[in-house]
């Protein structure tokens, strides 16, 4: 047997021994899913099945590139390289150029990302004369997105007067027409959006079956990772292929599914095998990746939700440390303790940043980590958020290169027709946009022909028009016979973008002519890795395709060594020895707008038990009491998620709060189902909470505060004590000095302590924010 099948468990071979035929490889976390289908298509190869016949769908880019240096290193670089593999959208994208004919697309079409299509939708809101506040883009956007991926069509949409009526009766009865516009709008600028490479792909695999028939034949080994995830579209995209030879091989895990906001449906893995013939299910039970603490604690998570597939997950490893919980007064200090942490750990252990993740529900939460680390030089890479390719600067010099490939994109050159200025005014632009939808032709067709389209503009400003058109033109030339580098540094040029950069001699605008270096920078890499690769030309279109489809984990090029910080959806099938689940929140996670069924609070359940199992060795949960949200101060509880947690797997780091009480909801339309007598008031994380009547006691337990360890890398703020303090004490504030506390009152966060200060008398304290220390 070949070694790489030695360092495989049992039950991990078997799947990878199993050649032909449906399977599905259901497993929790950590239990080497990934790692088999890594395997399986090395040995798939080592059994003459030619790489060109293997197709493997990935969550990221990056995880396909992984997979693929894996395999290399066992079956040989020149082979490895003909594997078809990466994410739906960039294996389809692909296909889509090459049958793009079939469905009247060029084959250089656009891939708009959601700022396209965004504006889109805006200019088209607009155009309709409706109104902003009902018709809100991003919804609109939303709905027309959730139409495709369930492949409800324009026409499929007036068939159906349920959808119809839904939208009535939400006040958006045209919602039908916004989304025909908008359809033809893509279509005329030869674009596709992100749902379009899906809902394109169904429809050549359904409209013409050579084409089905061509590619049944091609990807005779289908395998999918992450199938929990798949959306309605996806699913029939990998049941069209595999129907002709049924050899399909998914793997995933329902405790994994995180994406039904999204329209992922989880289903798609309950009833795989009632989709196939024949269909041999493996699982997978050792969990590899984390400690005992660890993978425990995360079964008792899971526990709790009802919808869910038995499973059972164990590990060898150690048992390893306690799960350490901490609380601080405010989502900074929250960062000051994430970074303080890191810091230690990483001088008391040799390690390296790449070691750490911080894992948040929402890319707002990065900020106060950022602020952190920076202050203590750690360095840090935030996947996600707004992307480096969606910068201003660095987007208008993608939508002028956008153009040199496909002038009929209107979007790019509603973008960047006057930026630079060159006096083309909107009124010369809404009057080409309203012939363009009058002649059913793109706006660069009507700029090209403006001599004999007669929309009253002056010879001045036809002028203008023709001009620009032949600055693109000039740009395709040198497009044709150069590489996407000298094309770039051309264009960024001759367009007048890089002048109009220095005139603004500021610190941001000095920032803005380095992203435009670094977007040079990029050309160069991606020239590079083209050339080691295949010896390819390293042409723009081959440049832009990267652009348009990388996911956000795909921009991680770099071998900088550096802490990662993403949303916990991002770091799906990633790992790290320590992790930090912050903002461990009730309202912030469980989100707010994820409470009100069952169905919302098990998925982010799941979520949460996706940001606990990436944990290798240790794992933190944090949480403020108070943060910035929306702009505004908001008091905060801790996750009901923590408590949810088996108290033997945790260590708290700060004294746990006596007077907090933990709100469950007693809605009872949401936990219809549930024996109401267990909604109580929960007790709160180690302790039972006082009575409302019965008055705060002084805790005898009080110690004199001393200072923190150096294990202790909390970081010193006083208020962090609020619960210990009691009557009697004497205290110094940073302002008002030296005092005694009288009294205290109130609760948690509205916690106050009345205090007789000796230069300047009484005075009432909340006590979330008074600086005080005991002394
Ligand atoms: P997730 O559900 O998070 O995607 P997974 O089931 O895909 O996890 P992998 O990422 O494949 O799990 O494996 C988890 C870790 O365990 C990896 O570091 C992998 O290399 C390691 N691992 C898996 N199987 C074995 C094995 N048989 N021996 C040693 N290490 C293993
Ligand atoms: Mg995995």
């Amino acid at each position: 047997m070949q070694k790489y099948i030695e360092q495989l468990n049992e039950a991990q071979r078997e799947p990878v021994l199993q050649k032909d035929g449906p399977m599905i490889i259901i497993a929790g976390a950590g239990s080497g899913k990934t790692r088999v289908l890594t395997i399986r298509i090395a040995y798939l190869m080592h059994q003459g099945v030619d790489p060109f016949n293997i197709l493997s769908l990935t969550f990221t880019n990056k995880a396909a590139r992984e997979m693929k240096k894996r395999i290399s290193d066992i079956v040989g670089t020149s082979e490895a390289k003909n594997l078809w593999m990466g994410t739906f959208h960039s294996v389809f994208a692909r296909i889509l150029r090459s049958e793009a004919e079939h469905l009247g697309y060029p084959s250089n079409f656009t891939i708009y990302d959601s700022q396209d299509s965004l504006r889109a939708i805006s200019g088209i809101i607009k155009e309709m004369q409706l109104d902003r506040d009902v018709y809100k883009p991003k919804q609109v956007l939303s709905r027309i997105s959730n139409f495709k991926n369930s492949l409800i069509t324009v026409k499929a949409y007036f068939n159906d007067p349920d959808l119809q009526e839904a939208d009535a009766m939400s006040k958006k009865p045209r919602m039908g027409e916004i989304y025909q516009n908008y359809v033809d709008r893509c279509f005329k600028s030869g674009a596709m959006d992100f749902d379009d490479l899906l809902l394109k792909t169904n429809e050549l695999l359904t409209r013409f079956p050579e084409v089905l028939a061509k590619y049944q034949n091609r990807f005779r080994y289908l395998l999918v990772d992450e199938y929990q995830d798949t959306n309605h579209s996806q699913y029939l995209i990998v049941r069209a292929l595999s129907d002709k030879f049924q050899n399909i091989c998914v793997v995933g895990d329902d405790a994994q599914s995180i994406y039904a906001f999204r329209g992922a449906n989880i289903n798609n893995i309950l009833n795989f095998q009632k989709d196939y013939e024949g269909v041999k299910t493996f699982r997978l039970e050792q969990n590899y990746r984390s400690t005992k603490n660890i993978v425990e604690a995360a079964n008792t998570i899971i526990d709790k939700n009802k919808v869910k597939l038995d499973k059972v997950v164990w590990t060898a490893n150690e048992f390893g440390p306690k799960i350490k919980v901490h609380r601080s007064i405010t989502d900074n200090e929250e960062g000051r303790f994430v970074a303080a942490t890191i810091w230690e750990q990483k001088m008391n252990h040799q390690l390296h940043n790449g070691a750490f993740a911080i894992l948040y529900r929402t890319n707002a939460q990065s900020k106060a980590m950022e602020d952190a680390l920076r202050k203590r030089d750690i360095p840090y890479r935030i996947y996600g958020g707004l992307s480096f390719y969606q910068r201003k600067e660095v987007k208008d010099a993608l939508c002028y290169l956008r153009l040199v490939i496909n002038p009929k994109d209107e979007e790019a050159l509603i973008r960047v027709i006057n930026y630079p200025a060159r006096g083309i005014g909107n009124t010369t632009i809404e009057k080409l946009t309203i012939a363009a939808n009058h002649y059913k032709r793109s706006i660069f067709e009507v700029m090209q022909n403006i001599e004999r389209i007669d929309l009253k503009l002056n010879s001045g400003t036809k002028q203008k028009l023709l001009d620009f058109v032949t600055m693109i033109q000039s740009f395709q030339v040198i497009n044709e016979n150069q590489d996407a580098f000298y094309v770039v540094e051309h264009v960024a040029k001759k367009t007048g973008l890089i002048q109009e950069l220095k005139k603004d001699a500021t610190p941001e605008g000095m920032a803005r002519i380095e992203n435009i270096e670094q977007l040079l920078n990029g050309v160069k890499d991606f020239i590079e890795g083209q050339r080691e690769v295949d010896g390819a030309r390293g042409a723009l279109s081959e440049f832009m395709e990267d652009v348009a489809l990388a996911t956000d984990l795909d921009k991680d090029t770099s071998d900088e060594d550096r802490v990662a910080l993403m949303t916990i959806h991002l770091a799906k099938g990633l790992e790290f020895p320590h992790v930090f689940v912050v903002g461990m929140e009730e309202d912030l996670f469980p989100s707010a707008m994820s409470m009100s069924t069952r169905s919302e609070l098990e998925e982010e359940r799941r979520l949460f038990y996706v940001a606990l199992t990436r944990a290798e060795h240790q794992a933190y949960l944090t949480y403020a009491q108070s943060r910035y949200r929306w702009g505004k101060l908001t008091d905060s509880e801790p996750s009901r998620f923590i408590e949810e947690i088996d108290g033997q797997y945790l260590e708290y780091l700060t004294p746990v709060e006596s007077n907090y009480r933990y709100k469950p909801m007693i809605d009872s339309d949401i936990f219809g189902d549930v024996d109401k007598s267990k909604l109580r008031l929960a007790k709160p994380i180690g302790g039972s909470p006082p009575t409302p009547e019965e008055p705060v006691k002084p805790d005898s337990s009080i110690r004199k505060l001393k200072p923190m360890t150096g294990s202790n890398p909390s970081t010193g703020s006083a208020n962090l004590f609020d619960n210990k303090l009691v009557a009697g004490n004497v205290v110094m504030h940073e302002r008002f000095g030296k005092g005694q506390v009288i009294n205290l009152e109130g609760v948690g966060a509205d916690k106050k302590a009345e205090i007789k200060f000796e230069v300047g008398g009484l005075k009432k304290l909340l006590l979330r924010f008074a600086k005080l220390d005991i002394i």
